[in-house]
């Protein structure tokens, strides 16, 4: 069996961690290395995929479920505006293989990177 991914032993408690948001199926955890004001994590409870292509063509509404779960933290926690990023693979710059993506907002500078 393969070890739980570091989101998932945030989830259970076994690594400390704020869960802000928890649903059926989605949870969401400040990201510990924010490169935003706001920098969130909103990850599905399921480690079957590995990354937002596998997860689309595998549980289109699981993405649709977190999609919404971005949005509502962007409501709560921003001006309802946000950047949604999937990295798909280490070379650019994926390093957790349990599918997730990094909510932005709050971002003092339009520009698409930096
Ligand atoms: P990736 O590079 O795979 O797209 O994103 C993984 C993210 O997980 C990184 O932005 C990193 O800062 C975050 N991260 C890694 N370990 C931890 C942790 O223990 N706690 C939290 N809250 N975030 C983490």
């Amino acid at each position: 069996m393969t070890e739980p991914s570091i989101f998932t032993r945030i989830r259970t408690g076994e690594i400390p961690g704020e869960i802000v948001v928890d649903t059926g199926t989605v949870f969401a955890i400040r990201d510990i290395n924010p490169q935003a004001p706001l920098h969130m994590l909103v990850i599905p409870k399921t480690e079957q995929y590995r990354d937002v292509t596998e997860l689309a063509a595998g549980d289109p509404g699981l993405l649709a479920d977190m999609v919404a779960v971005a949005k509502q933290i962007a409501a709560e926690h921003a001006n309802g505006e946000y950047r949604l990023i999937f990295n798909n693979g280490p070379s650019v710059a994926q390093s957790v293989f349990h599918v997730h993506a990094h909510v932005l907002g709050n971002l003092e500078e339009n520009k698409l990177v930096g």
